[in-house]
């Protein structure tokens, strides 16, 4: 087991551990409580004085019970991880359950029926014979996937069409083993990797000493069938071969294969260019203004072309009511494929209109197939604006009407309301004025040491935004 993971990791990974027991634990095999299991067999240990600190996988063997319906099980990843062996003493089960614990989850395949690969596809969980993580049943070397995942193996990423060689990855090599190639249209990526019968793999099948294609994203891999037919066990390339993914434009071709290395022609973005219509939206999609009042609007255009398709220009043009003016920012939006670009819309009513609400469309058409247009509608609602008339009202409250003062310092409060809005509070005594407050409370400290004797007045005038004000005074005596 150790020399599998040796060999796939080119020497950097290897594992080393210690077998204890076996213990026996009070549990019956009738029930598969394997975690209870695993903490009874480790309290065991440690009763016989193991010490378990230090190591970062557990691997809980126990003879085999038919109660736990599976060969072997994992956690994928943890430190430390857990794996239970149900019966098979076996290095090709043991590798399988210590690769989940390593982090990988099983080799699949991807039928795509008559197709390589396109949006319809199946995946079967254990799907690739050609992978201790699949269903190989004998130690085969881990795919190319999963050698990435790892961090194993030397990979090119390939972003441009060209010739790519590509070396066996049975063996250390310090030449391309992997070629990854992104998959836009899923976010995951495909692996090509190209395998000779050298050591874990010597028993490979003569058809699959070839090129083969993986698709990986995180999770399983999966193992594509470059001759489509259900049947993963002829599933790599061979000399002459293409394997084709129209959605996102790249061919893959075996040019030729010897004991060194295979030969392989990239082509990307070959895709034909295939346009739809855009989306257009306006923001927002209905706003108030009085007669003869701009509005700003955003428009934005997103470009829904595959990106086999060049920039396009989309015009905008607008259908208004009578009597309004509409003018773009920017009325040609230059858009590269899935990519949104906004521009200002500027709406102004003209004099003389009813007020209500207006609708207006927004159009934008691809410059050179007008047949790729769409239109949103937004709304103006006009309104003529009711004057302010009203003025605000105001009062003393403190001191109160006829009062007779004796302190030194007086706090003078107004109360001041209107129907929209106080803008400002001017407080006088004997028609001078103290202060002009803006803020609500309005008051003001008023020092009465150097007044004369006998009746003063203090007043309050409130002012509203139209300009309208009122009056109030008190009397008070010193
Ligand atoms: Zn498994």
């Amino acid at each position: 087991m150790s020399a599998y993971y040796g060999e796939n990791s080119f020497g950097v990974s290897s594992f080393v551990g210690n077998a204890v027991g076996w213990y026996t634990i009070p549990y019956s095999s009738g029930t598969c409580s394997y975690n209870t299991f695993a903490t009874a067999a480790k309290n065991a240990a440690q009763a016989a004085g193991v010490s378990l600190s230090g190591y970062n996988h557990f691997v809980y063997f126990f003879p085999g019970i038919s109660a736990c319906g599976w060969a072997g099980l994992s956690n994928v990843g943890g430190n430390p991880s857990n794996s239970w062996i149900n019966g098979y003493n076996d290095s090709y089960v043991i590798s399988h359950e210590l690769g989940h614990a390593i982090g990988m989850y099983h080799a699949s395949s991807l039928n795509c029926g008559s197709q390589q690969i396109d949006d319809s596809c199946t995946l079967s969980e254990y799907g690739d014979p050609y992978d201790d993580m699949g269903a190989s049943w004998i130690h085969r070397h881990l795919s190319a996937a999963h050698k990435y995942q790892l961090g194993w193996g030397k990979v090119q990423t390939v972003t441009s069409s060209g010739i790519y060689t590509i070396y066996p990855q049975e063996t250390a090599n310090t030449n391309t083993q992997i070629l990854k190639i992104a998959k836009p249209n899923s976010g995951e990526a495909y692996y090509i990797e190209y395998r000779q019968p050298i050591g874990f793999d010597t028993s490979l099948p003569s058809n699959m000493t070839n090129v083969s294609v993986h698709v990986f994203g995180g999770a399983q891999s999966q193992r594509l069938d470059m001759s489509p037919d259900g049947n993963f066990n002829d599933s790599s390339l061979y000399d002459g071969a293409s394997f084709v993914d129209n959605a996102n434009g790249i061919t893959i071709t075996q040019i030729s294969h010897s004991a060194v290395s295979a030969v392989v022609q990239v082509t990307m973005n070959g895709q034909t260019c295939n346009k739809s219509a855009p989306n257009v939206n306006l923001l927002p999609v209905s706003q108030s203004g009085s007669s003869g009042q701009a509005l700003n609007y955003s428009v934005s255009v997103k470009n829904n072309d595959n990106s086999a398709c060049g920039i396009t220009s989309f015009n905008l043009s607008s259908v208004v009511p009578a009597g309004f003016n509409s003018s773009f920012n920017l009325p040609t939006l230059n858009i590269s494929p899935g990519s949104t670009v906004s521009t200002g819309l500027v709406m102004t009513s003209g004099a003389g209109i009813l007020d209500g609400s207006y609708n207006f469309t927004v159009s934008a058409a691809d410059s050179s197939d007008s047949n790729h247009q769409s239109s949103t509608t937004g709304s103006y609602i006009l309104f003529t604006p009711v004057p302010d008339t009203t003025p605000p009202i105001v009062s003393v409250t403190n001191p109160t009407n006829g009062a007779k003062i004796t302190a030194a310092n007086i706090i003078i409060s107004v109360s001041a309301t209107d129907n929209v809005k106080v803008t400002k509070v001017e407080i006088s005594v004997d028609n001078i004025l103290q202060v002009s407050d803006v803020s609500s409370p309005y008051s003001h400290k008023w020092n009465t040491k150097k007044i004369s004797s006998g009746a003063h007045t203090i007043s309050a005038k409130a002012f509203d935004a139209a300009g309208n004000s009122s009056v109030s005074s008190i009397q008070i005596t010193k």
